[in-house]
């Protein structure tokens, strides 16, 4: 748990959010400005701040929360017509919240390489 994090107000929530799924060490909501028809952030329950600020000790929920995104594309029915799971990253990679998470977008065509 970190102070000021937004994500991390979510998990104890302080700040709403349109949950779709939960566990121990996941938390999956829709993202407040999406930019598919479907929009959804998957982040750990620890606080971390970035895929880059990861080590060996977070191999399980890395794991858990690419097999979580895969089992909503299949539970939204888009698994068969394709999704995208994008991790941006730091400064160049367009990380905006410093809390990681995975984006499963999906509903709509996306181009190669993005911008
Ligand atoms: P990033 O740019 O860090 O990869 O993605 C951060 C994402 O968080 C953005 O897509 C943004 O729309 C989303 N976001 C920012 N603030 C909030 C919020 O208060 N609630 C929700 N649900 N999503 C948020
Ligand atoms: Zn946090």
């Amino acid at each position: 748990m970190e102070n000021n994090c937004l994500f991390c107000g979510i998990i104890k929530g302080e700040v709403p959010a349109a949950k779709v799924y939960e566990d121990e060490m996941c938390l999956a909501f829709k993202d407040i400005n999406p930019q598919a028809p479907i929009h959804i952030l998957l982040v750990p329950k620890e606080h971390v701040a970035s895929l880059a600020d990861t080590d060996d000790s977070h191999e399980m929920v890395l794991g858990k929360l690419l097999s979580r995104a895969k089992k909503l594309a299949g539970e939204l029915g888009v698994d068969r017509e394709g999704y995208r799971v994008v991790v941006n990253t730091n400064e160049n990679g367009g990380q905006t919240v410093f809390h990681l998470h995975l984006h499963l977008l999906a509903g709509r065509v996306f181009l190669f390489p993005p911008g």
